[in-house]
């Protein structure tokens, strides 16, 4: 990579989610910020699932870029071949960074995530899918991890007749490093709701149809339970975007596609390309840990700027891994959660009030600089 132009250097970020808008904000008034991002709008998927079954919440989770940056700007492409200091977008343009970083995230199936770029159109999607569920009188979801919990509760708030199944190959829910208590208290939940949770045994095959098509099918777990349904989501499957990394960065490419990094959250065996959240090593695939991490290469970046021909002697801030807590919202009024600073779990009306009710949304708005959109008629009550 070249020597930093003294001026204004150069910081390109790959991905407009969690972790790479708190860093291009951060970095506006020091660089020439280029962030790069396929889709026209952020994307709070955090409420995705909030909006599947209550689609007055799309236009409050989908939110423009234009008001995030007062100096750099925001280009519509999505990177295709990603050297050291080099980056190639897909339509071809060229971009030269100074400082590169990779926040390109993480893919899951929809309707957690959406695969769609422009807005429009993924609102669309999401309309016909909510559209399918609502004329489902029983829905199967593969998966009991946090997703699956979330769903599960997100779609009994809305229509409680609804049949619901839960399947996983995992004995428990939820999965990941949290207490047995937590689990326990959701399985506790989710029965009181009606939700049919089976575990410790996956389907024998899966469902003949799309996830999310309507279409119904039977199918069978290994241990014999035959479940029958008429719409089904697939609750799992978490992959890394790091497909573009190409020269002296391929290497950088774990074989699960994860972006080694080091501590101080630059890719290993390199200055000046850092890569956080979802698609690095750095800790668990969460958005509030991306933010933190977003704290850490921002104030790094700046460092090396503001330190300019000195940069090779300073020493840059360390990433600390977070440590587990969870808050996890069983439709907007229930739920459970645990925080590392406690022994008690949390009960359903702090679920609500820290993220049940409000899904965290105008925090996003407010970074966004979007005004903030009331829920439409008839949607979840404000925290
Ligand atoms: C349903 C659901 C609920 C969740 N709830 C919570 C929660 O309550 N709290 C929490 O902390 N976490 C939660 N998470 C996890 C959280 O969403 C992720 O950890 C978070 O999205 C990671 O942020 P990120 O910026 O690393 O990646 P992403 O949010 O995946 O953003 C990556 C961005 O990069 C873009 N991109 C992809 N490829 C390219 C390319 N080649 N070039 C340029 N840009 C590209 C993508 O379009 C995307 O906008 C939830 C996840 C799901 C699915």
């Amino acid at each position: 990579m070249s020597e930093p132009s003294p001026a204004r250097p150069s910081v390109v970020v790959l991905g407009g989610g969690y972790a790479g808008i708190n860093v291009a904000k951060s970095l506006d008034d020091v660089a020439d910020v280029v962030l790069v991002e396929p889709k026209d709008a952020f994307v709070h998927n955090v409420a995705a699932l909030r909006a599947l079954v209550d689609p007055g919440w799309l236009p409050r989770i989908y939110l423009p870029y234009g008001g995030l940056l007062s100096h750099g700007r925001v280009v519509q492409d999505r990177a295709a071949k990603v050297d050291a200091g080099r980056v190639t977008l897909a339509s071809g343009e060229e971009l030269a960074a100074d400082y590169l970083v990779l926040a390109t995230g993480s893919s899951y199936p929809f309707p957690a995530k959406s695969d769609v770029d422009r807005t429009v159109d993924a609102h669309e999607k999401t309309l016909g899918t909510h559209a399918a569920l609502a004329a489902a009188a029983r829905v199967l979801l593969v998966g009991a991890g946090a997703v699956g919990v979330e769903l599960a509760g997100e779609i009994k708030a809305v229509w409680p007749s609804k049949q619901v199944t839960m399947v996983d190959v995992a004995d428990d829910v939820l999965g990941g490093p949290f207490r047995p208590e937590l689990k326990a208290e959701l399985r506790r939940q989710l029965a009181g709701l009606g939700v049919q949770v089976l575990l410790g045994s996956p389907l024998v095959a899966a469902p003949p149809t799309e996830p999310g098509e309507p279409g119904a099918f039977t199918v069978q777990t290994q241990a014999g339970t035959e479940v029958t349904a008429d719409i089904w989501f697939r609750c799992y499957g978490v992959i890394p975007v790091s497909d573009y990394l190409a020269g002296g960065l391929a290497g950088a490419r774990g074989a699960d596609g994860h972006i080694e990094v080091t501590p101080t959250l630059q890719v290993a065996g390199q200055d000046r390309v850092f890569a956080l959240g979802d698609v690095s090593t750095a800790d668990r695939k969460v958005a509030g840990a991306a933010g933190r991490q977003a704290v850490v290469v921002a104030g790094n970046i700046r460092a090396l700027i503001e330190a300019g021909p000195d940069a090779a002697g300073i020493a840059l801030a360390e990433y600390e891994l977070s440590p587990p807590g969870i808050v996890v919202p069983i439709g907007p009024e229930g739920g459970s959660g645990q925080r590392p600073d406690s022994e008690d779990l949390l009960p359903p009306e702090m679920v609500a009030q820290l993220k049940g009710r409000d899904m965290m949304v105008d925090r996003f708005a407010e970074l966004l600089g979007v005004p903030a959109a009331a829920p439409a008629p008839g949607g979840p009550p404000e925290g």
